[in-house]
């Protein structure tokens, strides 16, 4: 295992009736801006519990954040929150609003010339304003996180920093119940493979990480399937909003080695296609098992015997169960488990490739072993 420093400053505020929390959780003399999507939160009661928690608050609203967030969308909240002076953020909805906000937080504050280089050029972020959340959709671990995603056109980036970690997340699980069962199975897979990402890589040696990484994928695989047929079960909802956070709080990723090569192929997919997050991650991780087995060997039959319980055959068999199995559990999701599944091919893996290299995607995997022509070899393996 290798050293590491772990702090994990979000306050969770979770169960029924908990947006109430926000009242006490956020100062009083802040001028609090609520950002949201597109009106999910009008039509499931969650904006009237919120509205009704800031009453005591001076407070706006600034609606839009699009899935994926777009960069130009986000930098008109930026001109709000100048003009008009807001210094708490609260994003209430899912990781689209919850990462755009944490854009909108570090650029309201960045004295470089241009708040895009936060994203294409990696600049240090130094403040942000203060944020926090209230999360509807379980998936992206973006509510206790560091992290955020966003696009400008098809250009898909990632940063990271401890100033835009929300310094607190309400998680009450009835507010997923409106969710459609298309975005319940692709919170469930994202989650799934956030823990892989950070779970199948080599060597191996954290035990405490791997057993808390097996735990969640387990919980995933038992309640994920129940979301989609028993969806009015609240007890199901609770236990996977609460695995997806832990699956990206940082907490099973410290100490180990991290892959990230399906998130970041990933999001080359959203960006250029418009392919939801999670679908494109099913489509990509198995090739991304299948094309680094060798390395990935030892965790891969820890994996399959443990979480699939596949105990017999010789290595290589076991190997290819445990990938089968995992097609299994996505296809149990519905969600695609292949380029084919949605009508891409030979011609798309040369712009997906060609995008890679245009944002220094070239090295990427836990030791930067996944060069373009690697990336290439999994594209084809997933078509
Ligand atoms: P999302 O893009 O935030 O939301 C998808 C859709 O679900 C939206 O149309 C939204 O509608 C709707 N929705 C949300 N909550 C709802 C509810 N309770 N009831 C009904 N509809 C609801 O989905 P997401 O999967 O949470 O976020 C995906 C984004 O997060 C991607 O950009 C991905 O790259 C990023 N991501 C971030 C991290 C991280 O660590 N920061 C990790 C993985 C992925 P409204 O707009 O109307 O609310
Ligand atoms: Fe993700």
């Amino acid at each position: 295992m290798d050293k590491f420093t772990y702090h994990n400053p979000t306050r969770i505020h979770f169960g029924d009736g908990q947006i109430a929390a926000i009242a006490n959780d956020i100062p009083k003399e802040k001028k609090v801006l609520v950002l949201y999507g597109g009106g999910s939160i009008k039509s499931n009661g969650v904006y009237e519990q919120v509205a009704q928690a800031l009453s005591g608050h001076n407070w706006g609203e600034f609606a839009g954040i699009e899935p994926n967030p777009q960069y130009d969308t986000l930098m008109k909240a930026v001109e709000m929150i100048k003009a008009e002076g807001f210094d708490y953020l609260l994003a209430v909805g899912g990781g689209s609003v919850v990462d755009g906000t944490k854009f909108i937080a570090a650029a309201a504050t960045y004295e470089g010339d241009d708040p895009w280089h936060i994203l294409s050029q990696q600049k240090t972020v130094t403040h942000a304003l203060p944020l926090a959340c209230v999360l509807t959709l379980p998936a992206t671990g973006s509510e206790s996180n560091m992290g955020a995603v966003v696009s400008r056109g098809t250009t898909k980036l990632a940063f990271m920093t401890p100033h835009v970690q929300p310094q607190f997340a309400v998680l009450d699980p009835s507010t997923t119940l409106s969710l459609s069962p298309r975005q319940v199975a692709n919170g469930v897979v994202d989650a799934y493979v956030h823990v892989m990402e950070q779970y199948l890589t080599f060597p191996v040696n954290a035990k405490v990480q791997d057993r808390f990484a097996e735990g969640l994928l387990l919980n995933l695989i038992e309640e994920g399937p129940k979301a989609l047929t028993t969806p009015n079960d609240l007890d199901v909802r609770a236990n996977i909003m609460w695995t997806a956070t832990q699956a990206l709080n940082g907490l099973i990723g410290v100490g180990v080695p991290q892959d990230w090569t399906t998130h970041m192929i990933g999001h080359e997919l959203t960006g250029h296609y418009g392919i939801d997050h999670a679908r494109t991650l099913s489509i990509v991780l198995p090739a991304v098992m299948q094309a680094r087995r060798e390395d990935k060997a030892e965790k891969l039959l820890q994996y399959g015997a443990r979480i699939f319980g596949i105990t017999e055959g010789t290595a290589d068999e076991r190997i290819d169960a445990a990938i089968a199995a995992t097609i299994a559990f996505f296809k149990q999701m519905e969600v695609p488990t292949a380029l084919s599944d949605v009508e891409l091919g030979d011609n798309d893996i040369d712009v997906i490739v060609s995008s890679l290299e245009q944002n220094g995607m070239a090295a990427l995997g836990e030791h930067g072993k996944v060069t373009l022509t690697e990336s290439r070899r999994i594209l084809e393996t997933a078509r």
